[in-house]
């Protein structure tokens, strides 16, 4: 089964500048690979600063229309474009196995989650309001109202290949700002196709504008965004690095900063909890995208009453995953990204055994006849704290587990971390579920519950995870600065 789009008009294979499909200007191109393989299978561009100055300064220009234009007429828009990427789910779940390798159930599901932060956006670009603030003089009038920050610098990663840009395209957009955008260099060409729909659903020239640049040039096109004073906000998903790189490097223009970073999450498993619920729980956070996930559960904590129950029925559910490219209609856990996400998969492994941790499924590489980069579903016990899995995201198909004793050791150990973008916990104690749920440092808790995000909340962390929300009204108001308008008579 072929994987490319039915619509041939959906491959993109080149920048979108001012409504226009362009190469590089230097003619510099970038392969893009096969996650499975390694195997090139599209060539887009591989731009440089002046590309990046000529999507900035288009979207500058459309800047000062797009923001006049009505919130109604921006919704009318954003529904058309959430309207077309429903339309087009299949390709577009096609695009994201064929670049990204997850299985297309799961592309399928992130078309509709990205289109579910298009369908949101647009309501609430039509419902924001400012206020009337009571006034101190009888003459004197005073409100405060929400108008667009600017051009908007969008930086994205290779994870979720549509919903981490349809994420921040969608508020920019209904906040009525434009948009200079670089996907992830191993994943431009869902970015593109959804630029496509965008096209089609009638966006005016130069409100989005997308660039693609390998990582060796991501720098060049980004320094120049962020050191440019007509960038007026960054939002970025990545690593914490790069995240703390972009906010040294954007400081002298003081620009607004969203950064959803890297997590390292916590999932605990009390005495009380319903072990079965649990498994679930940790199968549906754990293991999406083969572990590729920033809220995956990366550190699993369980009460030493409960551990082998838990561990005794987790065994069976991992031991029955399939690892298969996304060409198996029955692949549940694909290619891991790039050699380097297999080495730090490996490393991680390597360094719990060696420091005296159980290996008890898994632990290599699968040797799947589809390619290098598959890795078995791996479950490690006496896992502790000083070991690399615990210490940073392993960003794999690894389920590392230590035990606890008492509630206080296990809420020191999971806030023992700079990250605190998600934490996990099971318990049907209601007392407990304030008390932990209070006492977890993690900008996004799941009580008894392991898939947490949704268009309507709030998504985005705390500590070295970063600041700023996306979804929910609060992630329009990320893309909205505040005026306040005082008039005498
Ligand atoms: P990454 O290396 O930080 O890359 C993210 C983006 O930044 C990519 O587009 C990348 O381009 C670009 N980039 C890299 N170096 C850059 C530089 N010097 N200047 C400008 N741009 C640069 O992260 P990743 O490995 O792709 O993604 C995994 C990380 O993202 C994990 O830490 C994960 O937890 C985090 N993440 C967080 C969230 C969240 O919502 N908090 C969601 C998903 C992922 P290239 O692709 O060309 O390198």
């Amino acid at each position: 089964m072929s994987l490319l789009p039915h619509r041939a008009d959906l491959l993109r294979t080149q920048n979108f500048i001012n409504a226009r499909w362009c190469d590089a200007m230097d003619g510099r191109t970038l392969l893009v690979e096969d996650p499975a393989t390694a195997q090139p299978f599209a060539s887009v561009p591989d731009s440089s600063a002046a590309d990046a100055a000529a999507a900035l300064s288009a979207a500058s220009s459309a800047l000062p229309a797009w923001r006049r234009t009505a919130p109604r007429a921006r919704a009318a828009v954003l529904k058309r474009w959430h309207a077309l990427l429903l339309s087009n789910q299949e390709d577009l779940a096609r695009l994201i196995s064929r670049e990204q390798g997850k299985p297309l159930v799961e592309s399928r599901a992130e078309v509709a989650y990205a289109a579910s932060y298009v369908e949101w956006f647009a309501e609430e670009a039509a419902h924001l309001h400012g206020d009337v603030i009571p006034t101190p003089h009888a003459r004197r009038r005073m409100t405060a109202e929400w108008e667009p920050v600017g051009v908007v610098a969008v930086i994205t990663p290779w994870n979720f290949p549509a919903a981490m840009i349809a994420r921040k395209l969608a508020p920019a957009l209904a906040a009525g700002c434009t948009v200079v955008a670089k996907p992830a260099e191993d994943t431009p060409l869902t970015a593109l196709a959804l630029v496509r729909l965008a096209e089609e659903a009638g966006l005016p020239a130069g409100v989005i504008n997308m660039v693609v640049c390998s990582r060796e040039r991501a720098h060049l096109v980004v320094d120049l965004w962020l050191r440019d004073e007509r960038v007026r906000k960054l939002s970025f998903t990545g690593s914490t690095a790069v995240g703390q790189h972009l906010a040294r490097e954007s400081a002298t223009t003081l620009k607004r900063l969203s950064l959803e970073l890297g997590g390292n999450a916590p999932f605990l498993v009390f005495e009380d909890a319903d072990i079965g619920a649990a498994v679930d729980g940790l199968m549906a956070a754990k293991f999406r995208n083969g572990g590729q996930t920033c809220v995956s559960p990366n550190r699993i904590f369980v009460h030493r009453s409960v551990h082998n129950d838990f561990v005794n029925q987790l065994l069976p559910r991992v031991q029955q995953l399939k690892v298969a490219p996304a060409t198996d209609p029955s692949a549940q856990i694909g290619p891991m990204i790039n050699d380097r996400a297999i080495a730090k998969i490996t490393s991680h492994v390597t360094d719990a055994v060696a420091n005296g941790a159980q290996l008890l499924l898994g632990g290599h590489r699968s040797g799947h006849p589809a390619g290098g980069h598959f890795f078995d579903p791996t479950v490690l016990v006496q896992v502790t704290s000083t070991m690399a899995c615990s210490c940073e995201e392993t960003f794999g198909p690894v389920a590392a587990i230590s035990v606890f004793d008492t509630e206080d050791q296990v809420l020191e150990a999971a806030n023992a971390t700079p990250f605190g973008l998600a934490a996990y916990f099971y318990s049907q104690d209601i007392a407990r579920c304030w008390r932990v749920s209070d006492a977890l440092e993690a900008g996004i808790v799941g009580i008894n519950a392991g898939a947490l995000a949704s268009e309507a909340a709030p998504f985005g962390g705390i500590k070295a995870s970063g600041y700023g929300r996306e979804g929910s009204r609060h992630g329009l108001v990320d893309y909205l600065q505040m005026k306040f308008r005082c008039q005498d008579a």
